[in-house]
């Protein structure tokens, strides 16, 4: 669904039926965490689950107040692999198990 910052966002929850004036953030909420529209306009969780579809990827997502943010609340991504069981530092990329990064990407030290 579209998010109030104007984006599709696959954990955002709108429901408008009749007059009814419902909204969520299901990765927030499932996170036990509270959400409020601003946070969908600096959030990196859209963009992150349409660069990487991979179905073994789990986003948690955190509200902070970072202070190279001034402070304002922010979400804050960590992800993990459900398939090789660890942390993802890169979740736009993966963790690589699955979808190895062709050798033409990588840096060669042979300078
Ligand atoms: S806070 Fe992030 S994950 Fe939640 S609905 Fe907004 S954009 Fe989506």
């Amino acid at each position: 669904m579209r998010t109030p910052a104007g984006f599709e966002c696959n954990y955002f929850y709108g429901d408008y039926y009749r007059g009814r004036s419902v909204e969520e953030c299901r990765l927030l909420k499932a996170s036990g965490q509270n959400w409020t529209p601003d946070l969908c306009k600096t959030c990196p969780a859209a963009e992150i689950a349409r660069a990487n579809a991979c179905e073994s990827l789990q986003l948690r997502a955190t509200v902070a107040r970072p202070l190279s943010a001034a402070f304002m609340r922010r979400v804050q991504i960590t992800a993990y692999c459900e398939k090789s069981g660890r942390d993802v530092k890169e979740p736009q990329i993966g963790c690589g198990e699955c979808h190895p990064i062709p050798p033409i990407f990588e840096v060669k030290n042979d300078l």
